[in-house]
């Protein structure tokens, strides 16, 4: 007799955006695996699994859900206390699974994120019967989301996404990270713009929601206006729902650490990314998507909003910053990048000595280059 079944797989990715998201795998790793910025998934290859082991996954949950919400009180909030009471002789694995559930009904109950990297490399057939049964089992999913690379989404047609709809499939995260081919070829992102103007145009034309993943500065100093302006050039085509903004760092150890150490890029500074971002807003008349910071990386983190109705105020934004003193910019630059401040007003709130400390940090710095590899450093803790 085979012992029942009591926890199920959780991968180890999900957009910020889905923070509150019950997350159910149904492939793991990334079918590329080759983005020279990237080292999530190095050392594993990518896996799809079978259709009726992610039945049994959403059927764990399924129970958890009916037992988490066996105390839910009458004005229908959940008592907290006697759903970790249920903690008592589980494994941590259980717990794990459990408390997932607790969080996400917690939470409302409402989405769903399925994992990993680009789950839509799985045949069309498979993602549809995962996400019927899905939703016949948690009839609280009021939104499914998932990840895909951009050449994958490209081969699957419009009227695949309609079915894909139709079965409880809402929005696809894509990290087109540049509408630049010099620079998607650069980071070897195994896509070109025209492959992602054609998987937008689908998935839109099917119904479901895209949220794009843009990454100022990725493409270098000398790719630096191409990487913003081609890659207005493919957000103006396609209009997506959201254009996530991700500012590039090099992260120690991934192949463009590499490329940098040798010499083949040179960073692009916080104000580089900065322009760039400044470009897309400014280039892309007609869209009427949502540009979002939702990332502690970006530098000005409140630069977001409807690309058609808040343009103005972004662009003001942006303005303001640029209009600031060199030095003060800089000393804003330090004191964002260790925690200190969020916006550049929030300056006049440090004491004088945190201030003259900041000071004598930026005086210390030789040049720019060193400085930009300076900021570039301190953020690669950030992802
Ligand atoms: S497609 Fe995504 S997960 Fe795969 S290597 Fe590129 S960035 Fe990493």
């Amino acid at each position: 007799m085979h012992e029942k079944q009591t926890t199920y797989r959780i991968g180890p990715i999900r957009p910020p955006s889905e923070a509150n998201s019950l997350l159910l795998q149904i492939t793991e790793g990334c079918t590329w695996n080759r983005c020279k910025f990237c080292s999530l998934y190095k050392h594993e290859s990518f896996r799809a699994f079978t259709v009726d082991s992610i039945k049994k996954d959403i059927d764990v949950m399924a129970e958890y859900a009916k037992l988490v919400t066996s105390y839910q009180e009458e004005d229908g909030a959940l008592n907290r206390k006697a759903v970790l009471a249920k903690f008592d002789g589980m494994t941590q694995d259980e717990k794990n699974c459990y408390y997932l559930v607790y969080r996400w009904l917690a939470n409302g109950g409402e989405n769903v994120f399925l994992q990993d990297g680009n789950s839509l490399a799985v045949k069309t057939e498979r993602v549809l019967e995962v996400l019927r049964y899905l939703r016949e089992k948690l009839p609280s999913i009021k939104r499914v989301t998932t990840y895909g690379r951009a050449e994958t989404l490209s081969k699957i047609s419009a009227e695949e996404y309609v079915s894909l709809k139709e079965a409880g499939l809402d929005r696809i995260h894509s990290g087109f990270e540049s509408g630049s081919d010099r620079v998607l070829a650069f980071i070897d992102k195994g896509v070109t713009a025209e492959q992602e103007i054609i998987a937008g145009k689908n998935i839109k034309a099917g119904g479901i929601e895209l949220s794009v993943y843009f990454m100022p500065g990725i493409g270098g100093k000398e790719l630096s206006e191409e990487n913003a302006m081609e890659t207005a050039r493919v957000v103006r085509a396609i209009d997506p729902d959201f254009v996530r903004l991700r500012s590039a760092v090099i992260k120690a150890g991934t192949g463009l650490w590499q490329d940098f150490m040798d010499g083949r890029i040179r960073l692009c500074s916080e104000n580089d990314k900065l322009q760039e971002i400044k470009l897309l807003i400014e280039n892309v008349q007609g869209c009427t998507g949502y540009l979002a910071s939702d990332h502690i990386i970006n530098l000005l983190q409140k630069v977001e909003g409807k690309l058609d109705t808040d343009r103005e105020q972004m662009l003001a934004q942006i303005e303001e910053y640029f209009s600031l003193p060199p030095l003060r910019q800089k000393l804003f630059q330090a004191a964002r990048r260790y925690g200190m401040v969020s916006e550049p007003g929030d300056l006049d709130l440090l004491q004088k000595d945190q201030l003259n400390r900041l000071e004598a940090f930026v005086r210390s710095v030789a040049d720019e280059a060193s400085w930009d590899e300076k900021m570039n450093e301190i953020m690669m803790d950030y992802i």
